[in-house]
Order: C-alpha cells, then sequence, then structure tokens
C-alpha cells in the first residue's frame, strides 16, 4: 500500500484530490526532447516543482519532479484549450464502423457521428471490446500485439479532512492511499464498496490515530500501469491508413506524462501524413 498524494487543493468550496497520477517525473533526457511540454505550463502555473522529499522514491540523478496544483487534470484542460479544437465530453464509444471515407462512431447513449479520422486512446483491453469493423480491420499480428497488453489494477482512496484536523483553518487537507499491484489483483472482481473497508482498516494501522474524515472516495482502476506496453513502444498503431484509425496511449509506450506525450507526437505525425 502506497500513502501519499497529500492534496488539499479545493474546487467550488469543495475538497479535491487526485485519485490517478500524483506527480510527474522528468529523466534528463525527457527534459529535453519534451522539453516545450513541460517549459508552457510551468510558465501557465499549471506546473510546479515539487520541491518536497518523497520518502521510499529511488531519487536517480538528473530526474526532476513536478508537481500540478490544480490538479493533474489541469495539465490535460492546458493542453487541449491551447489546441483550440471543439471538445465534447462524456461520449461513450461502443462502437467504429466504416462508411466509405468516414467512420461512423456510435455511443452508448445512442446515436452516432462520423469522422474523417478517429484516434483511439482507451487502454488496448478495450479497443479490443468495440463493436463494429475494428476487430475486422486489424491484422493478425497486430491483433495479437494488443491482446499481450497487460496492465496492473489498483484501488485508490481519498480521505477528506477537515479544514482544522491537521493544519488549522483553512482548507481541509486530504489523503490519498493507492494500493499495491498484488492487492488489486487478488480484489479486482470485488465491489469497490466491499474493498473501501479492508483498505481503511490497514490504513488506520499505518497510521493511528487520523482524524474523522469527512467524506471518501474509493475509485477501481481495472487498468491502472501499463505492464506489458505493445512491443517495441512505437507511440501507436495505425490499424487503417484510409480513413484513417490509429490507435494511442500508455498501451503504446510506457504509463507516463512522458509516455503520453511520446504518444501523442507519433500520432500527430501519422495523421499530418495522412490528412
Ligand atoms: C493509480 C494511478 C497512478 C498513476 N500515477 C502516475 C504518476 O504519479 N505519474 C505519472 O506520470 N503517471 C501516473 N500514472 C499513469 C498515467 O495516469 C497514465 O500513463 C496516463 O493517464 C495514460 O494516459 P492515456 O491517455 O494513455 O490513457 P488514460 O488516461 O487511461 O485515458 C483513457 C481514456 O479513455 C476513456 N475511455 C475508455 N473507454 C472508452 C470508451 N469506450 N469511450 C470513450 N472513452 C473511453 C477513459 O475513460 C479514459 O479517460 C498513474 C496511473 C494510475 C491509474
Amino acid at each position: 500500500m502506497e500513502v501519499g498524494g497529500v492534496s488539499n487543493f479545493c474546487c467550488s468550496g469543495s475538497h479535491s484530490a487526485d485519485l490517478g497520477a500524483q506527480y510527474i517525473t522528468a529523466t534528463s533526457s525527457y527534459a529535453q526532447s519534451h522539453h516545450r511540454f513541460y517549459s508552457e505550463p510551468l510558465s501557465a502555473g499549471v506546473l510546479q516543482p515539487l520541491d518536497s522529499l518523497v520518502e521510499g522514491l529511488k531519487y536517480k540523478d538528473g530526474n526532476k519532479d513536478y508537481m500540478t496544483p490544480l490538479g493533474m487534470g489541469s495539465m490535460v484542460k492546458h493542453f487541449l484549450s491551447e489546441s483550440g479544437a471543439d471538445l465534447f465530453f462524456e461520449r461513450h464509444v461502443t462502437g467504429l464502423y466504416r462508411r466509405g471515407a468516414s467512420w461512423e462512431v456510435q455511443w452508448k447513449a445512442g446515436g452516432s457521428e462520423m469522422f474523417d479520422a478517429v484516434v483511439l486512446t482507451m487502454p488496448a483491453p478495450q479497443i479490443l471490446q468495440l463493436q463494429g469493423d475494428v476487430g475486422h480491420v486489424l491484422s493478425v499480428h497486430q491483433k495479437q500485439q494488443l491482446e499481450g497488453v497487460e496492465y496492473s489494477s489498483r484501488f485508490a482512496v481519498a480521505l477528506f479532512f477537515p479544514p482544522d484536523s491537521i493544519n488549522g483553518p483553512g482548507r481541509g487537507p486530504s489523503l490519498v492511499v493507492h494500493t499495491s499491484v498484488p492487492f488489486g489483483l487478488k480484489h479486482l472482481e470485488r465491489d469497490k464498496e466491499d474493498v473501501q473497508p479492508i483498505i481503511l482498516q490497514e490504513l488506520n494501522k499505518l497510521l493511528p490515530g487520523l482524524p474523522q474524515p469527512i467524506s471518501i472516495k474509493c475509485q477501481k482502476w481495472r487498468y491502472s500501469q501499463v505492464l506489458t506496453s505493445v512491443p517495441d513502444c512505437p507511440g501507436h498503431m495505425t490499424i487503417l491508413h484510409q480513413p484513417p484509425l490509429v490507435c494511442a496511449g500508455d498501451s503504446f509506450v510506457h504509463s507516463n506524462f512522458d509516455g503520453c506525450v511520446k504518444s501523442a507526437l507519433s500520432v500527430l505525425s501519422v495523421l499530418k501524413a495522412s490528412l
């Protein structure tokens, strides 16, 4: 069990905490090759150097750690707002159908829309679950590569404390617990409501005397971090050239911020060439 990610920022008067990624580590090599993906959010105040000591972290020479005062989602929002793209959220994709020079994308809530190109960034096991033509256009080799991707699973619990319980007046602190990989595997098929008490019991042994939280949120990450990516970490996989259907995300690299940037850059080069 990892206890960390103590974050006490608030949104609209309520507490917030990241249940997924907690901080970003740039190796010296990525700090150079992905320089602008660090310098831009640093100057916008979205990213800040992490100055405090992270106990138990294996420090490597040249590595630099960063944190996001407004949560990890603020990094994503920063880059999306810079892109100028029109964004539509809460569209759960259930199927993709090839219609001439376009892709028809169907939503869980009903309805569909036509696209000139599609980039899928969900974990590889979820790409394989899509209905429609994805399975038909994947080559046998590509299907085997996607089937070979393995993720670890984790539970995360956030505890929110009242303002004056630990830090004195002001915003209340929060505390995030991540379970270990073996724990995630053992309890994967259980409901998070059943697993939360086990995690809290263990936490109270580790940190006896914790004040009573005012609220608790538990999250099950079935696809947490990539254990086995697509061989040679290509960053993306082109399933079809025309109309373009490209898969990307951490299944095709490694699970951290620089993995996401590497994947995004590789997709960009494919799309630029084909559109
Ligand atoms: C618990 C945890 C802790 C982590 N800690 C760190 C850390 O400290 N530092 C770090 O750098 N990285 C960390 N990571 C890894 C990092 O979060 C991932 O590498 C990164 O989020 C991968 O980005 P992605 O866009 O490839 O995939 P994801 O972030 O997984 O995004 C995929 C998206 O696809 C959506 N999706 C899935 N299926 C569908 C569908 N059918 N229709 C529509 N949308 C769909 C999902 O809802 C999700 O939003 C952590 C991850 C976890 C889970």
